[in-house]
């Protein structure tokens, strides 16, 4: 049994999500995860930051465009007036609802009850579509069953717990169609897994169901050696191990959600990544098998990052200086990426400023702090064990034009990590591209 997920722009017209259906109604049975319609969570984000300047109207009439995109792809979506009037009934409800949620005052759990309906619409659609065609569809509420535990972490004994009974994963050709991204938090409100997040949804499930398999669908054919959208002539890799993928995703692919493939590696579960528009393409399949040993596969970016520098002499002769450090970033639930130590002072990388200030406060307490902010990742992912000599070489060749503030290797076999400036991001990446696939080829 296969778990499916198609992104936004999989699903981003009438057209486009009855190719999906072709794709998908083959007689297996299936879990299909579903993203909003693109552009619709960007939208439906806009609309809370109306209402967060108190601008209700203006949420309102934001709305009514996006209802509007709506009714558009409804009358084009079906062929029968029945169907339409069903989807309209939905669609119709569902903006009332967010007027009336744009009159109580905004709270982190009405923003996320908000942003939730893009999926909700997306899902609804496609099964009324799918009913019309004949096909023995349900849909499955994710709300019912993707739940996060107290450490804000998706609780996959939870999931599993409540997804199982409601499915039959015996019945043939039966097809389940559910929401990703959006889940309950551990006390029942609305949450979700963050941008990106039906990745995270699909793999969950597959690690909650033994799926023999997760596809994700989008609009490219797999992983590719560097950013498209920055680099030219990038080029599909066929093949990572999971723990490759699992870096790549953390350190700023965008194709996949930075931590989806956690799940998956924890069962074994197969991943491939695969192209809507062009099927029959090979796409990346993510597994436990190391392929092309000693070999960098791709490269990645990860903006708004902060370095923090920790100067303290003699640090190294002090017992418990690196306790100390952790324990503050721990107080402040803010997780470390990079880290560097030397005899007189440790820098170390965050991704979430929020609490930069109540951070610098008390590690001020035990040394001299400098902060740079508006720094990026830069990681460079492949099967890179030590012993196998001449890719750091090779990466800082292409860096030797652009200032380095921190270098990250041997935390892994499967990364080297560079943090420079935002603004030399674009630079970084191509200079890598250029120096270790184009020469190699
Ligand atoms: P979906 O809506 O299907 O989830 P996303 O937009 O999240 O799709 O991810 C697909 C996009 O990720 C691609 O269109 C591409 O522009 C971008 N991308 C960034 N880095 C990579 C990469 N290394 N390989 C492939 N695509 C990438
Ligand atoms: N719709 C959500 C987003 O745009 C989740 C997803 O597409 O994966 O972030
Ligand atoms: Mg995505």
């Amino acid at each position: 049994m296969k778990v499916l997920k198609f992104g936004g722009t999989s699903v981003g017209s009438a057209e486009r999500m009855q190719n999906v259906v072709n794709l998908i109604s083959d007689g297996e049975t299936k879990i299909v995860v579903l993203s909003a319609m693109s552009g619709t969570t960007n939208s439906l984000i806009e609309f809370t930051n109306y209402l967060r300047n108190g601008n209700i109207n203006g949420a309102c009439e934001h709305s009514t465009f996006l209802h509007t995109k709506y009714m558009q792809t409804i009358s084009e979506l079906y062929r029968t007036e029945e169907c339409k009037n069903a989807a309209n009934e939905i669609i119709n409800n569902i903006f009332a609802h967010l007027r009336d949620l744009a009159q109580k005052p905004l709270s982190d759990e009405l923003e996320k009850e908000i942003v939730a309906q893009g999926e909700i619409i997306s899902t609804n659609m496609v099964t009324i579509y799918m009913k019309e065609q004949g096909l023995d569809v349900e849909l499955l509420n994710a709300l019912d069953f993707m739940r996060l535990a107290v450490n804000g972490e998706p609780d996959l004994g939870y999931i599993r717990e409540h997804l199982l009974p409601i499915v039959d994963l015996e019945k043939k050709g039966k097809i389940y169609i559910t929401q990703g991204f959006i889940c309950m938090n551990h006390e029942g409100s609305y949450d979700n897994l963050q941008r990106g997040g039906s990745d995270y949804t699909a793999t969950l499930i597959g690690a909650a169901v033994n799926a023999e398999e997760v596809q994700i669908w989008t609009d490219i054919d797999g992983v590719h050696n560097n950013d498209p959208r920055i680099v030219e002539n990038t080029s599909p890799v066929r093949n990572l191990h999971f723990e490759e993928s699992a870096e790549l995703a953390y350190f700023g692919a965008k194709i996949l959600h930075p931590t989806c493939i956690l799940p998956a590696k924890l069962t074994g579960t197969p991943v491939r990544l695969i192209n809507t528009m062009d099927p029959k393409a090979e796409g990346t399949r993510i597994d436990n098998n190391l392929t092309r040993p000693g070999e960098i596969k791709a490269i990645a970016a990860k903006d708004n990052i902060t370095a923090i520098k920790i100067k303290s002499g003699r640090m190294l002769l002090a017992y418990g200086f690196m306790r100390k450090i952790f324990e503050i970033f721990e107080t402040y639930h803010t997780s470390i990426d990079m880290i560097c130590t030397s005899e007189v002072g440790v820098s170390v990388s965050i991704d979430d400023d929020r609490k930069l200030d109540d951070i610098v406060a008390e590690l001020q307490k035990i040394g001299t702090i400098t902060v740079d902010r508006n720094m990026c990742i830069i990681c460079v992912v492949g099967d890179l064990n030590w012993e196998n000599v001449g890719f750091e070489a090779r990466a800082m060749e292409a860096m030797k034009d652009i200032p380095v503030r921190m270098v990250s290797y041997g935390g892994s076999n499967y990364n080297i990590s560079f943090l420079v400036r935002e603004e030399d991001k674009v630079k970084a990446l191509r200079s890598l591209s250029a120096s270790i696939f184009t020469n190699k080829n």
